[in-house]
């Protein structure tokens, strides 16, 4: 048996993120992750994510995505690594679209800085657009891109850096009531911890369960230019963007860089949901998966060629209401969860909500909106007992790491 303070399970964008602002803290905290490091089986995994601070799903957002940035700014300031490129990007549709409109909400309550582009603006602009008459855009120029797998490893050693111990290959089958705290099972060694961090992604649901939650399976395609000597689809003049068409489709994506490929994914597109995450399908089926998308982008972007050159399949999970569940469950038990597709710029934020929340600080924000009790108590099945019963008492091994 092997003890901490606070157990992170899930060491995907929010648990490792967990864990660094807990470690920042001085807390005696655990992290266990069933793969290795920044893999390619979960949610997090591919080199970029769109950043967008002047989020459409919630206004409750940007100041979770601003406190990102300002962590991942400090982060780069002692690694040397960037970890947010900010080259502004585009939130394009109708005036009454949910980008367009969205956007402006949420940079007017949290007092962001925005500019409203009219069509004569994003056309000259912006020539890559196969523009509708009526598209107008929301420029947002604190956003641009952030890098996935990278910043996981990042936060994973910067908290071990910081004192957290990091199980890698070890996969958790259960948490339980203890009587001094939750018991954290995995087959090699369980572990006691006065509270714990379930950040399991599309896992969440197996280990919490009850939580209204809907693994989707949503596979990440990268673009080429169809001119091989064409810079339009650069990142520095095609920046990240959203755009909603007014048949109610949209894509978003971002330019290519040096280590990067363009990007692009068909708004909400559904291959699968509701299915078992261990057994999420691997295989890339043409016509299922990028036949609306190559639609989408020939009308789009006709400078782009419509066929992918690089696909991985990925998976959401979806909440009821599209925001995250993040927070305290139970007494010692919290959960970060339920994505929704657009988490991994907020995941440094919600960190270190999670961080103060287990530190019972004052929060950073009001994060009432993503509270994992809106959709009623969410609790473990079995009730505390007044013994630890059937506790395995295996050593761990040293190094963790690769074992
Ligand atoms: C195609 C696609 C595009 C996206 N685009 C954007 C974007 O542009 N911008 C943006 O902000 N967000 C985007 N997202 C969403 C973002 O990637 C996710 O919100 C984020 O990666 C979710 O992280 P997570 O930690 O919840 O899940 P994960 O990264 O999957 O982490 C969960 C971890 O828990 C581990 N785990 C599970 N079960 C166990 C267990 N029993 N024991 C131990 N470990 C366990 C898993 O192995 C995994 O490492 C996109 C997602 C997809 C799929």
């Amino acid at each position: 048996m092997d003890s901490a303070e606070v157990v992170v399970v899930g060491l995907g964008a929010f648990g490792s993120a967990a864990l660094w602002r807990l470690a920042a803290r001085g807390v005696n905290v655990i992290g266990i992750e069933r793969q290795a490091i920044g893999h390619e089986f979960g949610s997090s995994h591919g080199s970029t994510r769109l950043f967008r601070v002047a989020c459409m799903e919630h206004p409750g957002l940007t100041p979770i995505a601003q406190k990102s940035l300002e962590l991942w700014t400090e982060l780069g300031e002692q690694t040397g690594d960037t970890y947010v490129r900010q080259t502004g990007s585009l939130n394009v549709g109708t005036s009454s679209s949910r980008p367009v409109e969205g956007s402006l909400r949420a940079a007017t309550e949290a007092g962001a800085k925005v500019a409203e582009l009219s069509h004569h603006e994003l056309r000259n602009r912006y020539p890559q657009y196969g523009l509708a008459e009526s598209d107008v855009a929301v420029w947002d120029p604190a956003a641009g891109i952030c890098y996935a797998e990278p910043t996981v490893r990042a936060h994973v050693a910067e908290a071990e850096r910081l004192g957290a111990r990091v199980f890698p290959h070890t996969m958790v089958t259960g948490i339980q009531f203890g009587t001094d705290g939750l018991i954290v099972r995995t087959p090699t060694v369980d572990f006691t911890a006065g509270q714990v961090v379930v950040c399991a992604g599309a896992w969440l649901g197996k280990l919490v369960p009850e939580l209204p939650l809907t693994p989707r399976r949503t596979p990440m395609f990268w673009f080429e230019p169809k001119d091989p000597e064409s810079v339009a689809f650069r990142l520095e003049r095609f920046p990240a963007f959203i755009w909603e068409f007014a048949d109610g489709r949209g894509l978003w994506g971002h330019g290519s860089g040096d280590d990067f490929l363009v990007k692009v994914g068909l708004d909400g597109a559904v291959q699968a949901a509701g299915f078992d995450p261990d057994n999420l399908d691997r295989y890339i089926h043409p016509q299922d998966d990028f036949g609306a998308l190559a639609d989408a982008i020939s009308h789009a972007f006709p400078e782009l060629d419509p066929q992918p050159v690089k696909v991985i399949p990925c998976m959401v999970t979806d909440s009821p209401d599209g925001q995250f569940l993040v927070g305290r469950c139970e007494d010692r038990l919290l959960i970060a969860g339920g994505d929704s597709g657009h988490g991994f710029k907020h995941c440094a934020g919600l960190g270190e909500l999670l961080a103060q929340i287990t530190t019972k600080e004052a929060p950073f924000t009001d994060a009432s909106f993503i509270d994992p009790s809106r959709f009623g108590p969410v609790a473990l099945t079995n009730p505390p007992p007044t013994a630890v019963r059937g506790a395995r008492h295996a050593r761990p091994s040293q190094g963790r790491r690769g074992s």
